[in-house]
């Protein structure tokens, strides 16, 4: 089955996020489960831990449909002793706010070397992050997205993701999540169903679907291969709508969340619409 909708908001609480998502006709949705702005925020109450767990169940939302995304100032790669470990408490901090909401993975960027160190000292940083993170926690997997390779952000390539989950001990607990702009921008071509059957095949060999835990769906305001990371409305830019006819049409992304996060929230009701109209009959059930 395919498991489409958006990142909502959760402002007010996380407990809203369910209840937004519902409103847009969507089976599954993310959310950021704290200011993702901020490297602090106060503990999660029991209140609305609650109040997300029964929003959830209320509306037919399992853990498998949700797919939440950790803070933007987490580095997990950062070459510097104390900011790493910055990171590594924050990250640690988000893997436990999903556990106690019962989810079972936490989306997160993989990194950034800054300029200091090579790509693949960063991407070893990146795994052992993972590696200390997973040991204290139970249950959530962690879910390296695919970027577009913006300044020093690593992950723009399918090797890098192969080569952080190469390095993680427990690899029943890491995932990825492909994002189709940052894809694109990082130069992979999904406008025509024959590039991406060809993309797809390549991260089959690279990574492997049995990796593959999410997708962010998004058209690209940038060209193919400009490594500039700004997302547009479905069909408006220069992706266009072939590669989401492809995935809907396809039993490979069947089951895992497919999040929205695309410019304009206003318009997410009828982009999951369009999309649902993409699935084949037979395969919508
Ligand atoms: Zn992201
Ligand atoms: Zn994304």
């Amino acid at each position: 089955m395919k498991l489409i909708g958006a990142h909502v908001s959760a402002s007010g609480g996380v407990e809203n996020a369910p209840l937004n998502a519902a409103t847009i006709g969507a089976n599954a949705f993310a959310l950021f489960t704290k200011n993702q702005r901020q490297w602090v925020s106060k503990p999660l109450t029991s209140e609305s831990i609650d109040a997300f767990k029964k929003n959830c169940s209320d509306h037919g939302f399992e853990p498998g449909q949700i797919l939440p995304h950790d803070s933007y100032l987490i580095n997990l790669g950062h070459p510097e002793a104390e900011k790493l470990e910055k990171s590594r408490e924050a990250f640690l901090d988000e893997m436990q706010r999903c556990e106690q909401l019962g989810l079972d993975r936490l989306n997160f960027h993989p990194g950034s070397h800054l300029k200091q160190v090579s790509e693949s000292e960063c991407l070893t940083t990146i795994a052992e992050s993972l590696n200390v993170t997973l040991n204290k926690t139970k249950g959530v997997i962690a879910v390296i997205e695919n970027t577009a390779g913006q300044g020093s952000n690593l992950g723009y390539r399918f090797e890098h993701l192969a080569e952080i989950i190469d390095q993680v001990e427990d690899k029943s607990r890491v995932g990825v999540c492909l994002d189709t702009c940052h894809s694109f921008a990082a130069g992979y071509d999904l406008r025509t169903a024959e590039w991406c059957e060809a993309v797809f095949t390549e991260f089959e060999n690279i990574v492997g679907f049995e990796y593959l835990q999410g997708m962010h769906l998004n058209d690209s305001k940038k060209e193919l291969g400009s490594r500039v990371d700004r997302h547009h409305s479905l069909g408006k830019g220069e992706l266009g709508l072939e590669v989401f006819r492809y995935i809907m049409d396809d039993a490979r992304f069947d089951d895992i969340p497919m999040i929205l996060e695309t410019i304009d929230d206003a318009i997410w009701e009828e982009e999951i619409k369009l999309l649902q109209s993409f699935i084949s009959d037979g395969e919508n059930g």
